[in-house]
This record gives C-alpha cells, structure tokens and sequence, in this order.
C-alpha cells in the first residue's frame, strides 16, 4: 500500500464529492491523523507533499513532530484529542489549531498560555452532539456560555467539532453541528472522518480528520 497512492485516492474523493454538492473542492481540508502510525508512514506522507496532521495526544505529538517539524515550515499540526489543563503550555508550544476546547476551565488555562507563549492559535469547540457520558465536548445547551466566555478570553474561536456517537447516523450529528455553527457565525466545520467523511462534505465539512483511509490500520488503540 502506497501513502502517496492513498492521499492521491483521497484527494479525488473530496473533489468528486465537494463539486457533486456545489462546494469548492478547495474548501474542504484533509487532516491527516497519524496518531499511532509508524514514523516510516509519516514520512511518505511528508514525501508526498502531505502538510495537515492531526494527532491525539500531547506528549505522543510532541515526542514525534517537535524536532521533525522543524524541517517543515509549512507544517500545520492539529490537536483533535482531550485536552487536560496541565498539558496547555506543551500543547500551545507544539500545535497550530486546538480543535478540542470544551470547557470553561480549559479558555482561562489557554487563553493565559497563548498570551503568555505569544502564540494566538485558532480554536475550534468540541460539541458533543450526543452527549454521550464518557466522551469529550460541551454539551449542545452550553455552547452559547462558552463561546461568550472565549470571547471574553480574545480566544480565536473558528468553527466547531464533532465525533458523532458510534451507534447513530453521524449525518444527523454533522446537520445539528452545522446548525449550530451557523447560528453562531462560525465558519469551519471539523467533521468526517475515514468511513464517513462524503457524509460530512455536503453538510459543509472544511476538515476531515482521516486516519486508517489513508495511513491504514493503526498498530494500537
Ligand atoms: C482517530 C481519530 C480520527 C481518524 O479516524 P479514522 O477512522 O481512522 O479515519 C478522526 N478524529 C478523531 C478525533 C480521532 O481521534
């Protein structure tokens, strides 16, 4: 299995399905989510030209990428997995976007760290549409409080995020995550993932977050 083939694949997948739902195919970005892949497969993905990652967890993130990205100025590195308040000084240091804002405790902590590193990065909220126990996201019904907190806070806050629940139709949770959005005036929508992401881009994906459709199966859990 080719990377390069895969981000190629990919590619033509968004295009075909973005312009099949009158969106610009441009519009729609494809964040490559190498959390747990072997190094050899990132650096294809590199090799290929591939500059959007997404990755799971601090440490793991920075382990990989803070002496790596140094050879890539255009590298542009996501969080889009929990974030606990004593890991916001590495997180705001090594990543480009925190995707996973979602509570009030976590806007003071970065809002005080992006000051203090000088490095205003755009946020996206967690929403968890299914308001699910286990699972991170502020509650649809806290979205408004939030946001009027991040923006107290001069938080750079550009679009929303989902990860639908496993059992349920995840259109239903990408329309409710769109409503929202556009309530709000919020722009991006990170929504769509390997097995579901031409479900996300009709409903106005601007990032799909695919790990196993392009890197293949991950080596653990
Ligand atoms: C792992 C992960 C993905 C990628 O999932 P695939 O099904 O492998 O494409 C996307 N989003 C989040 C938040 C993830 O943790």
């Amino acid at each position: 299995m080719s990377i390069a083939r895969n981000i190629k694949d990919l590619h033509q997948r968004i295009k075909e399905c973005a312009l099949a739902f009158g969106r610009d195919p441009r519009a729609v970005n494809l964040i490559a989510v190498s959390k747990t892949q072997p190094a050899e497969k990132i650096t294809e993905a590199l090799r290929a030209g591939h500059r959007l990652f997404g990755e799971n967890k601090v440490q793991e993130a920075r382990a990989r990428w803070q002496d790596l990205r140094a050879g890539y100025p255009d590298l542009k590195l996501h969080l889009i997995g929990p974030l606990q308040t004593n890991k916001v000084r590495d997180a705001v240091a090594l990543f480009d976007c925190i995707e996973t804002l979602d509570r009030p405790k976590l806007v003071s902590a970065l809002a005080k760290e992006m000051k203090k590193q000088n490095r205003m990065l755009p946020c996206f909220i967690q929403v968890n549409t299914g308001e699910e126990k286990h699972k991170g996201g502020v509650v649809p019904s806290d979205l408004t409080g939030l946001l009027k907190m991040c923006r107290e806070h001069a938080l750079r806050i550009e679009g929303l995020m989902c990860i639908p629940p496993v059992d349920e139709p995840p259109a239903l949770h990408f329309a409710f995550l769109a409503k929202l959005a556009a309530e709000h005036d919020l722009e991006q929508l990170s929504i769509g993932m390997s097995a579901d992401f031409e479900k996300a881009i009709p409903l106005g994906a601007t990032y799909v977050r695919i790990g196993t459709a392009l890197f293949g199966a991950r080596e653990r859990a």
